[in-house]
């Protein structure tokens, strides 16, 4: 099978958007992921694929800690820029808690420490477990077929 077939197979599978935030010596990384999920709920543990090649990787194996910010449909240039898709730099504002940088307006805050981290193929899975939580009212920003939607659209038929 070809990368294309896999990847075209995997984005049959709808998903909302989140940005995974977190810092070293107060530089705060963000990464653009939908390879998110709940894990268990006692213990309260979610889990991440971070690929091989981010930069994200190094913070949250230095840091041991990391945030999950579920983007609101509001929230779609800050999809892109934590992808690289913006060729603009950009100042973007943090919220602060216990030490973790948090995105405002997200959908949720799910703040994490790394329980643990498992190298699969080209991508690395860390389970986080979950040690606070925020969230807002809203609507999600969604991703499939490699494209950003909103449940607007889709009950439009878009
Ligand atoms: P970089 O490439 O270094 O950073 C990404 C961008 O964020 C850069 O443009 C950088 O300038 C900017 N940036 C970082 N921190 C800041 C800051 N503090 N202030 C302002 N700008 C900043 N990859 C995965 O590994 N797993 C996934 O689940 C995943 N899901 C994705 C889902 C979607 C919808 C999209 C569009 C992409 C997804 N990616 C995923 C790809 C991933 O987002 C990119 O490959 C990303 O560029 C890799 O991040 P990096 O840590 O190497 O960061």
């Amino acid at each position: 099978m070809d990368d294309r077939t896999f990847r075209n197979a995997m984005g049959k599978f709808a998903t909302g958007v989140t940005v995974i935030t977190s810092s070293l010596d107060g530089q705060v990384r963000g990464m653009t992921a939908n390879a998110f999920m709940s894990v268990s709920l006692n213990p309260k543990l979610i889990l991440i694929s971070v690929g091989e090649k981010a930069k994200m990787n190094s913070v949250i194996q230095q840091t041991g800690k990391f945030t999950v910010n579920i983007l609101s449909d509001q929230q779609q240039d800050l999809s892109m820029l934590f992808a690289g898709q913006l060729k603009e730099e950009r100042n973007v504002e943090f919220n602060w808690i216990d030490g973790h940088p948090i995105l405002p307006d997200a959908l949720a805050n799910i703040l994490c420490d790394v329980d643990t981290s498992y190298i699969a193929g080209d991508h690395t899975l860390y389970i986080g477990k979950v040690t606070d939580i925020y969230m807002k009212e809203g609507d999600p920003l969604l991703f499939f077929e490699g494209k950003y939607r909103n449940i607007a659209s889709l009950s439009n038929g878009g």
